[in-house]
């Protein structure tokens, strides 16, 4: 299947904007303040940011209250140090519910079946909170991940754009042009903590569901 830059399109997207002049706004799904950080840095100056913070794939809850606060703590000293100002949405937990949905793909690998369910899980749900709230974009920061097929993220973020009317995908490859290094950067210059599995307890355990 052939390969698309999304890095490209995100520019092109970039570009039509600026020489409309406009700089709208953009729900901005993140799952840590680590993956937050380059997209961020990157989307504020074209973009009035929310984040939006929808991960109930986290386990155990601990975790994800950790994650949770260690991006409040960035947004905080992010927006001190750029002067910016960025929202932040967060959803109710709810892992047993959402367990349900990546529980008959339990011994698949990561990046497989069970994690395209999960992706198109977290921005579906993101993409109907920003069309409800009229935001003009929706896009997620998973594709800052080396673990994350940028080419599978934006084809879900894609399709699931065709069933709104009025908010639009922001296609993105975050990783690309040393956004990778400069989020790694970033998460040491802000201190932050940097989680050693993805979220679901599949990726804590794997060989045991295997
Ligand atoms: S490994 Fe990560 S992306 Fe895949 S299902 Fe688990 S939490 Fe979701």
């Amino acid at each position: 299947m052939e390969k698309i830059n999304y890095y490209l399109k995100s520019l092109d997207i970039i570009s039509s904007l600026e020489e409309k002049g406009e700089k709208p706004t953009l729900l901005l799904h993140a799952c840590c303040a680590p993956c937050a950080t380059y997209p961020l840095l990157f989307l504020i100056k074209y973009f009035q940011v929310t984040i939006y913070f929808n991960n109930s794939n986290i386990y155990p809850k601990e975790e994800h209250d950790k994650r949770l606060g260690e991006l409040k703590k960035f947004l905080n000293d992010f927006m001190n140090k750029e002067k910016a100002q960025v929202q932040l949405v967060v959803t109710n937990y709810d892992y047993d519910k959402f367990k349900e949905c990546l529980k008959p793909f339990a011994s698949e690998l990561e990046g497989g079946a069970r994690c395209y369910v999960c992706f198109e899980k977290r921005l579906r749900d993101g993409f109907t909170y920003a069309d409800k709230n009229n935001f003009d974009f929706f896009t997620t920061a998973l594709t800052i991940s080396s673990h994350k097929n940028a080419q599978v993220l934006n084809k879900i973020g894609a399709n699931i754009e065709k069933n709104y009317k009025k908010t639009k995908y922001f296609y993105s490859d975050f990783k690309k042009k040393m956004g990778i290094n400069i989020a790694r950067e970033m998460r040491d210059s802000y201190g932050l903590y940097q989680q050693d599995y993805c979220g679901c307890e599949y990726s804590i355990y794997p060989k045991k569901h295997k």
